[in-house]
Order: C-alpha cells, then sequence, then structure tokens
C-alpha cells in the first residue's frame, strides 16, 4: 500500500478510538486511503478550494481530501466520538482542517467556507438525498458550490443520472440535471464499506453550471415536474390536471402531446411545460 500520510492506519484509529460504526449514525466507513484518495481525485483539483465535508466519520475521505491537496477542509460530524480522531488529522495538517460537531441538516457551513467550494461527502443516504435536494434548490444560481461530489447508494445515484425513458428517471433527474452536469465517477461494492452496507454504492460528481441548461421558473417546473411524476402512470393531461384548467392547451403549446406519460419528457419539455405553465 502506498503511504498516503504520516497517521496511523484508520483500523487502529477505530481500534484506539473506540469507534465502533452505528447502524443509527448510517456508519459505513471507508478505511482504504487509497480508495479515498481516489474518491478525492473525483472531486476535481482541489488546491484553490475549500472543501466541506459533511460526516468525516474517523476521517478517511477527509484524509483524501487532505492528502490531494485541498487548501482547506469543513467538516461536519454529529457524533462526537469522532472529534477525538479528526483532532490528530487537523494536527497533522496544521490550519488546513476545520471540524464542527453537529448535525449537518441543521448548520449553515456558509461562514465557514471561502469561495470556490467544492462539496465531498460519504454520508448516510437519507440525509445525503436531503442535503443534495437543497444543494440544487438554492434560491439564488449559480450556488455556493462549484461541485459535489457524493457516495449514494446505486438505485439513487442512477436516478440521479437517468435520462427519459427509464424508470430511475424522475424528480431528482431533473432538478439535478437542469442546472448540473452530473455523472457516476465510480462504483463501489459493499465490501468497500466497514461495515458492508446490504447494497452497491456509486460516487455521483456534479458540476454547478453558470446558468440553467433551459429557460424555466425554479418554483413552476419544480410543481410541474412533481405534480407529473406523481401520478407517472398516467397520462400527462390527466396528472396535471390540478396544475392549469387549460393544461392540455399549455401541453400542446410546449409541444408535448397530452397523451405522454412524464417518463417520455426530456428535461427541455419540462422547462418548456414550465414556460407554457407560467405563461399569462
Ligand atoms: N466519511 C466517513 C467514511 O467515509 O469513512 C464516514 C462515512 S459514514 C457512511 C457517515 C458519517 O456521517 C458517519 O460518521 C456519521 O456519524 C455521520 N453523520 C450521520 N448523520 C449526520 C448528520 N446529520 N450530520 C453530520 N454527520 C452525520
Amino acid at each position: 500500500m502506498s503511504v498516503i500520510d504520516d497517521l496511523p492506519p484508520l483500523r487502529a484509529v477505530i481500534q484506539s478510538h473506540d469507534l465502533s460504526a452505528r447502524k443509527s449514525l448510517g456508519q459505513n466507513f471507508l478505511l482504504d486511503l487509497n480508495l479515498t484518495a481516489k474518491i478525492a481525485r473525483q472531486a476535481g483539483d482541489l488546491s484553490d478550494c475549500d472543501v466541506l465535508e459533511i460526516g468525516p466519520g474517523p476521517g478517511g475521505l477527509t484524509r483524501g481530501l487532505l492528502a490531494e491537496g485541498a487548501r482547506h477542509v469543513l467538516a461536519i460530524e454529529k457524533d462526537r466520538r469522532c472529534l477525538p480522531a479528526l483532532a490528530e488529522i487537523a494536527a497533522a495538517y496544521p490550519g488546513r482542517l476545520t471540524v464542527i460537531e453537529g448535525d449537518a441538516l441543521e448548520i449553515d457551513p456558509l461562514a465557514h467556507l471561502t469561495p470556490p467550494i467544492r462539496v465531498a461527502a460519504n454520508l448516510p443516504y437519507n440525509v445525503g438525498t436531503e442535503l443534495l435536494v437543497r444543494w440544487l434548490t438554492p434560491p439564488d444560481w449559480p450556488p455556493f458550490w462549484q461541485s459535489l461530489t457524493l457516495m449514494f447508494q446505486r438505485e439513487v445515484a442512477e436516478r440521479i443520472v437517468a435520462g427519459p425513458g427509464s424508470k430511475a428517471y424522475g424528480r431528482l433527474a431533473i432538478l439535478a440535471q437542469w442546472r448540473s452536469d452530473a455523472r457516476i465517477a465510480m462504483q463501489l461494492p459493499p465490501e468497500a464499506f466497514t461495515p458492508p452496507p446490504k447494497v452497491s454504492s456509486s460516487v455521483v460528481h456534479l458540476t454547478a453550471l453558470a446558468r440553467p441548461r433551459f429557460d424555466a421558473d425554479a418554483a413552476v417546473l419544480s410543481r410541474v415536474v412533481a405534480a407529473a411524476f406523481n401520478q407517472r402512470r398516467k397520462m400527462l393531461r390527466a396528472a396535471l390536471k390540478g396544475v392549469a384548467p387549460d393544461i392540455e392547451d399549455r401541453l400542446r403549446a410546449a409541444g408535448i402531446a397530452p397523451t405522454e406519460r412524464a417518463e417520455q419528457v426530456s428535461l427541455e419539455g419540462f422547462c418548456a411545460l414550465a414556460r407554457a405553465v407560467a405563461a399569462p
């Protein structure tokens, strides 16, 4: 194994700090520093960036991010048992790691970060999806982040990058692809983690676009897409009845047949529909 840093191996860190994994916190740790360095590399050139890491745990990915040259890492961790291990990493990389103890869903990290900012995380999947949706729907665009490099269970990753015509295609795909480039950067088997989860995982990398891919009002697009996919098996003229009384005309104005189903409509089509719905 190549030497990534001068800190003890992660298995020793876990033993010395008694960090037995807790299911309630979604703890499946990455202990192979070659692998965490590889994930960190997916985040792009970190040397001129602050990196926001959510859920560092014993610090495997944190060490990868620092070893790959991150200017500064701000890590938010809910489990205070991990703090001594993270303090050792901070001491090995003076001035480059700040750790905040707390719930990432409740902490606003922006006061502690200097742009440009990239986000990297191996998070419990439910927290990851909630944060992803928040990061994709800020009040203004472009967002605070340049890129997001996030671990998800494979099925969620496929929903983020899906195109029309597939079962995985839905709100998450539209939300992600409207204003960012989204791709699966790595696939990881369950054995990559300690303890291994039941399912395979994928690292998804999203790069924020300067402007949305197609014009649309964010709130209208979100309402249309939610209604369309809430009843994804229905024809759009039925699924979208509540969106506008003359929805059939508006669908036609957007170039969409009222008999189509949500799964068949492209991102461009949904944006055209959002514009048609917002029109007087
Ligand atoms: N990043 C580490 C790694 O790759 O080995 C740990 C990954 S583990 C899947 C998820 C981590 O997120 C755990 O350390 C857990 O304590 C932390 N966590 C869970 N919920 C959190 C929350 N709401 N806010 C911050 N951290 C959280």
